[in-house]
C-alpha cells in the first residue's frame, strides 16, 4: 500500500496535500490498520464516511485530521468531542452543526473546521451556484465555523468519453470556489481529484487530492502494472454452467447516466 501511496505522491507537486479515503473499512482492508500506516507515512488528511468510523480511529490513537463525509445530526456532539471535521453540503446541516459547536465549545475556543462540498454536476450532495450568495453571508456571520477546504467530486475521471464533462465540472468548481474564497480572510484547501483523476488530470490537483482505490492497487489501465496488489479475495468455484441467452437490461448508474447525456 505504501508503494502505491508513493506512486501517486510522486505524480504530485511536493506541496500538494493528500487526503486518503479510508471509508468503508478502508475499502475492506481495515480502517485502523490502514490509517495507522498512513499516519506513520505522514498523510495530511483522512476521510471516512460516518462519524463512528472516525471515533474508532481516534480511540486507537489516530491524530491526523479526519473529514466525515456523511455527518449525521445525532453524532455532531461526538464529532466535536473527537475533533472530526464535517463535510457540509447543505444549509440545514450547516446551521445544525454550528448550533452544536456553539453549545459545546466555550467562548475562547477557535472556530471548528468544516469542508464545503460543491455540486458541480454529480448531483449527489453539495451546494449549487444559486446557493453561493447565501452561503457567503452565512459564513461571514458564523463565529463558530471555519472553512478548512472547498471541494467537489468529479463523476468520470476514469472515462475518456467523459473528459469534456470533467473539464466542465472543474471550471464550474473553480468559479464557485473563487466566489467563496474572495470573502474569506484565510487560506483554504481546494480538492477535486480522486485516484484516476490524479493520473489523468494532474493539472487539476489544486492544493489537495483524495486518494482512494489507487492505494489498494487499482489504477488506470496504463498504470496498472506499476501498482502493487494489496489484498486478494480467493474462493473456490462451486459449479460452472451454461445458461440460455436472455435479453438483459444493463442499467448501472453510469451507463444510465451516459445514455441520458
Ligand atoms: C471514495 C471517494 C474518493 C476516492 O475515489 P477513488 O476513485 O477510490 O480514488 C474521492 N472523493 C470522494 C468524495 C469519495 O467518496
Amino acid at each position: 500500500m505504501i508503494h502505491n501511496y508513493n506512486f501517486y505522491k510522486a505524480k504530485l507537486k511536493p506541496e500538494t496535500k493528500i487526503m486518503c479515503m479510508v471509508k468503508a473499512f478502508a475499502y475492506g482492508s481495515g480502517s485502523y490498520e490502514v490509517a495507522n500506516t498512513l499516519q506513520f507515512h505522514r498523510v495530511d488528511y483522512l476521510a471516512v464516511a460516518y462519524a463512528d468510523e472516525g471515533i474508532e480511529l481516534r480511540k486507537n490513537g489516530i491524530t491526523v485530521p479526519i473529514m466525515v463525509m456523511n455527518p449525521q445530526e445525532q453524532s455532531f456532539d461526538k464529532m466535536i468531542e473527537y475533533h472530526l471535521e464535517p463535510e457540509i453540503y447543505s444549509f440545514r446541516i450547516m446551521s445544525k452543526f454550528s448550533e452544536s459547536v456553539k453549545r459545546i465549545r466555550t467562548y475562547n475556543q477557535s472556530p471548528f473546521p468544516i469542508h464545503l462540498k460543491m455540486d458541480t454536476g454529480m448531483h449527489r450532495l453539495g451546494f449549487e451556484e444559486d446557493d453561493l450568495n447565501e452561503l457567503v453571508v452565512r459564513l461571514k456571520n458564523s463565529k463558530h465555523l471555519k472553512v478548512e477546504s472547498i471541494f467537489t467530486h468529479l463523476a468520470g475521471t476514469d472515462e475518456a468519453a467523459l473528459d469534456f464533462f470533467t473539464q466542465e465540472q472543474f471550471q464550474r468548481f473553480k468559479d464557485m470556489s473563487d466566489a467563496i474564497k474572495k470573502h474569506l480572510q484565510h487560506n483554504v484547501l481546494e480538492h477535486v481529484l480522486n485516484s484516476s483523476g490524479i493520473s489523468r488530470f494532474p493539472e487539476m490537483q489544486l492544493s489537495m487530492v483524495r486518494l482512494g482505490i489507487g492505494l489498494h492497487g487499482i489504477g488506470t489501465p496504463s498504470e496498472q502494472r506499476q501498482l502493487l496488489n494489496v489484498a486478494s479475495l480467493k474462493s473456490t468455484i462451486s459449479q460452472i454452467r451454461s445458461v440460455k441467452k436472455e435479453k438483459v437490461l444493463v442499467t448501472t448508474e453510469r451507463q444510465y447516466w451516459i445514455a441520458i447525456k
